[in-house]
């Protein structure tokens, strides 16, 4: 009967210290995640780490490792994310090495009605068939994962203009729901130079069915920037670009009724609204002082949030 007490007692001791053995914290900026809002990751992992990923709802990029040697990426959650309890994880060579849960939050992006006279024009089987090879191809692109963050300042909008239909909106055309817009139009004539929002490398340039012309940047760590309807490309496959280069003129090709520039934004797959990402690119990142705090201002970490 004393052993038995001595195991249960030894039991509890080894749960009670179990979260102090826990993998490392997982610090998230913003600390919650919404459908479709970028945030920043950033993990100190222990040991000898030569390459890391995070893992989030089916979704995988690679993490950099800074100065500090602890990794630093991105997590978001996909415009139509299932809202809910989801579990993020740090992978190395296929071993777990830290993982939190997370709240995805629903965002309400608002929506618009549109009410069409008569039928919609259907692609035809030839017109659908390129549709969905140019699909592979952008799917291909999105799964690029330069393990590596080519950009070290924050993101410039690719023009300076206003938001014509903002990224998001769920679409109710005839009362039958329609897929949310998955980037931001901004109003721009035809001609419009278009500048790199940071630096990257040119992942695609393909004439689309439905986006026209679509021209895609790398910038690492599973951040894929593309633009569509664009008359003209200035940059082709493969080439470096810098933050601020012109990569290509803004048009009225694909699947429009107006010209303007569609920018849309994909971390590892998801739809990410690209417009807060420039907005959160523009904060101050977290680094070390966000973890340790000083001593001095021990509120510090309570004015983020
Ligand atoms: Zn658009």
């Amino acid at each position: 009967m004393k052993h038995l007490w001595h195991w249960g007692a030894l039991l509890i001791l080894l749960l009670a210290a179990a979260p102090a053995l826990a993998a490392p914290a997982i610090q998230l900026d913003p600390s919650s995640l919404a459908q479709g809002q970028p945030a920043r990751l950033r993990v100190c992992l222990e040991g000898a780490v030569s390459q890391a990923e995070v893992r989030l709802l089916g979704r995988e990029a690679p993490l950099a490792q800074g100065a500090d040697g602890c990794w630093q990426g991105l997590a978001a959650a996909d415009l139509e994310a299932p809202v809910g309890a989801a579990t993020l994880e740090i992978v190395s060579q296929g071993r777990v090495l830290a993982s939190r849960q997370v709240m995805v939050k629903a965002h309400d992006y608002g929506e618009r009605r549109i009410t069409v006279e008569g039928k919609y024009v259907e692609p035809d089987p030839a017109q659908l068939a390129r549709h969905w090879d140019e699909v592979a191809k952008m799917k291909q692109a999105y799964a690029l994962a330069t393990p590596r963050q080519l950009w070290a300042s924050p993101w410039r909008p690719p023009l300076d203009s206003v938001v014509v239909s903002p990224f998001g909106r769920r679409s109710v055309v005839n009362d039958q729901p329609r897929s949310p817009h998955g980037g931001v139009d901004l109003r721009a004539g035809v001609g419009t130079p278009v500048l790199a929002p940071a630096p990257g490398r040119v992942a695609l340039v393909l004439d689309t069915f439905f986006g026209g012309l679509t021209l895609m940047i790398d910038h690492g760590l599973g951040l894929i920037s593309a633009y569509r309807h664009l008359s003209q490309a200035s940059v082709s496959e493969g080439q470096m670009v810098k933050a601020g280069q012109v990569i290509a003129l803004s048009g009225v090709s694909g699947r429009i009724t107006g010209p303007h520039l569609h920018f849309d934004l994909h971390w590892a797959g998801a739809r990410v609204d690209p417009l807060a990402w420039i907005a959160l690119s523009r904060q101050p990142s977290p680094g070390p002082a966000a973890v340790k705090p000083a001593p001095a201002h021990p509120a510090r970490t309570k004015e983020r949030k």
